[in-house]
């Protein structure tokens, strides 16, 4: 092993993804990792890029801007996903920098997302992110909203969602929220979900993860 990936979490990380795809009798290629960098410098990010990951995260577009550009520059074929809210006025940068948002949570941000993406050959990947545990903090829909909401996506807006994402309360056991994600997907023919962090990632590969965003496990504590 390389003493690159040796001192990232990222190999650990790795190996838990195969043993629960193996566990869940699914194929490891169908789950994307995305290493969430948010906070961490060039330098942190560096050896993680060295050791093959070409899927990164980031919850800031400002944050996004300063580090991603030269990193991709340097290393040509990394996608960058955005995992944190998305505020309307920041839609035009976050076309330009994100191969992927997966943030979508309400009408407003469809609207802007619908036309910025007309006027640009960029077509992120996008995910509506649901709000399973009803929180009011949260950000996303509830889940009794999905359905008419990704209608009003595709009729009233002409936007191609791919599927949902969900961030379980950080206090409750986060399986019977990655299986009410599953089940909306299902019943609206999605098929990507976006669940999973570093403490669950096993789980929601069990209840049918595509996407798991994995930041601490890889990174170390920020
Ligand atoms: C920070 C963050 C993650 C990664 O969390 P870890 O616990 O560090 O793996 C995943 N998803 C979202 C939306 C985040 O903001």
């Amino acid at each position: 092993m390389s003493v690159t990936s040796a001192i990232t979490g990222l190999p650990a990380v790795r190996q838990e993804i195969v043993r629960a795809c193996a566990d869940a009798r699914r194929d490891p290629a169908g789950v994307t990792l995305v290493a969430v960098s948010k906070t961490f410098e060039a330098t942190a990010i560096d050896p993680v890029i060295a050791a093959g990951q070409t899927v990164f995260g980031e919850n800031r577009v400002q944050e996004a801007k300063g580090k991603w550009p030269a990193l991709q520059a340097a290393h040509p074929g990394l996608e960058l996903h955005m995992i944190g809210p998305l505020q309307s006025n920041k839609v035009k940068e976050a076309i330009a920098l994100f191969d992927a948002i997966h943030s979508v949570d309400r009408p407003s941000l469809c609207e802007a997302l619908a036309k910025e993406i007309a006027k640009t050959d960029r077509r992120p990947l996008l995910f509506l992110e649901v709000n399973t545990g009803a929180e009011p903090q949260k950000a996303g829909v509830l889940p009794q909203d999905a359905d008419a909401f990704l209608a009003r996506c595709r009729d009233g807006y002409g936007l191609a969602i791919g599927g949902l994402m969900c961030i379980p309360p950080h206090d409750e056991a986060p399986a019977p929220h990655f299986a009410l994600t599953a089940k909306v997907a299902a019943r609206n023919g999605l098929k990507l979900l976006s669940m999973g962090m570093s403490a669950d990632f096993p789980i929601a590969i069990a209840m049918g993860a595509t996407h798991i965003r994995v930041g601490t496990a890889i990174f170390g504590g920020r």
